[in-house]
């Protein structure tokens, strides 16, 4: 019997301790919406004014009414109906974001792939009926994914998927771009400090009054929403995590979770339950997060490396946990454990 877990879980928790705490933020006027398939939780510490939290839902909502693949007719849904019959001229932020997408497609050696629409409508994971599709029917979809056969003209601001079936899916970068957006309207109305947390992709805007580090929990993969392993200790800047349990199915005991191995045209495998990254962009740790997860520890580690400013902590099924040199992390579960090589 297939039984459907969907959870659209924070993978993140903004998490405020005791230093936090003369920030007052349980009494601060946070507001959460569901916008981009998710919970998406703003807190604006000081200046807490009705407008700028309007006009960061409402900017929220036109990123979604443009890039998201659950309603109809927006940018990247008319660039599918196109594909492999005509250019489609689109919005600039939907064209900076495919931009920025195929460049990690490329960086990450096709780990992460804007592509892989097919197979996210194959797999069903979006959905109320998801499935184990067949060998056959993967094989059908596997030439359809290849961010190769996207065609990008900046002088028209046209997107051009080259064969007819090819299908876009932002949905492991468009909120993280919503999330950055979000933290420039914070700037732009002069707020000091604020947490954007869109389902997990959290922007922290501002220094601390009392100067001390933001305190981001990591979600516990086993457990249910809002219980951490540990904290991520972060000046101004983004952390992101991608992790099996955000949207997942199970069918005959086998669970299959929603990031896919553009290669193989299944959930990727491995021994990682999740990948969180921080980096100053949150649309940049969106598609890294994807990315090193697909890629796995060995490859995503070396990825990070030659990346400036970026690290990562990696959660492994063993509860083992290995982080980047950079990254300030502070385990506070003690069923998991810190693994040094
Ligand atoms: P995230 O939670 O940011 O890792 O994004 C996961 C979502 O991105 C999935 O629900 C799919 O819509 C899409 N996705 C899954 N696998 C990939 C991949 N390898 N590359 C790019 N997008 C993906
Ligand atoms: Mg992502």
């Amino acid at each position: 019997m297939l039984k459907y877990c969907f959870s659209l879980c924070i993978a993140v928790l903004a998490l405020v301790s005791c230093a936090c705490a003369k920030l007052n933020l349980f009494q601060q006027p946070s507001r959460a919406e569901f916008a981009l398939g998710t919970v998406c939780n703003v807190t604006l510490f000081d200046q807490a004014r009705e407008e700028v939290y309007r006009d960061i839902f409402g900017h929220i909502r036109e990123i979604e009414n443009r890039m998201s693949v659950n309603l109809p007719q927006t940018d990247v849904m008319r660039i599918n109906a196109a594909a492999g019959y005509a250019p489609v001229p689109v919005n600039n932020d939907v064209f900076a974001v495919i931009e920025r997408a195929v460049y990690f497609a490329e960086l990450s050696g096709g780990a992460f792939d804007p592509t892989v629409g097919p197979l996210v409508s194959l797999w069903g994971i979006s959905g109320d009926y998801p499935r184990v599709p067949s060998q056959e029917e993967i094989d059908a979809v596997l030439p359809l994914v290849n961010w190769r056969n996207i065609e990008l003209n900046p002088e028209e601001r046209t997107v051009f998927l080259k064969i007819p079936g090819m299908a876009l899916d932002l949905g492991a970068i468009a909120k993280g771009y919503a999330a950055d957006e979000a933290a420039g309207i914070v700037k732009e109305a002069r707020i000091n400090q604020a947490i954007i947390d869109l389902g997990g992709d959290i922007v922290t805007s501002g220094i601390k009054k009392d100067k001390t580090k933001w305190k981001i929990g990591i979600q516990d993969p086993f457990n249910s929403r809002g219980v951490y392993i540990g904290i991520i200790n972060v000046f101004e800047g983004a952390v992101v995590t991608s992790g099996v349990y955000e949207r997942f199915f199970e069918e005959d005991g086998i669970r299959y979770h929603h990031l896919f191995s553009p290669s193989q045209g299944s959930p990727a495998a491995g021994n990682l339950l999740s990948v969180t990254v921080i980096a100053n962009s949150a649309m940049d740790a969106d598609a890294l997060s994807t990315a090193l997860f697909v890629l796995g520890y060995e490859k995503g580690n070396a990825l990070i490396e030659t990346l400036a400013g970026i690290d990562a902590v990696f959660v492994f099924e063993d509860k083992s946990i290995r982080v980047s040199p950079g990254a300030d992390f502070f385990l506070t579960d003690d069923e998991y454990w810190i693994a040094v090589e």
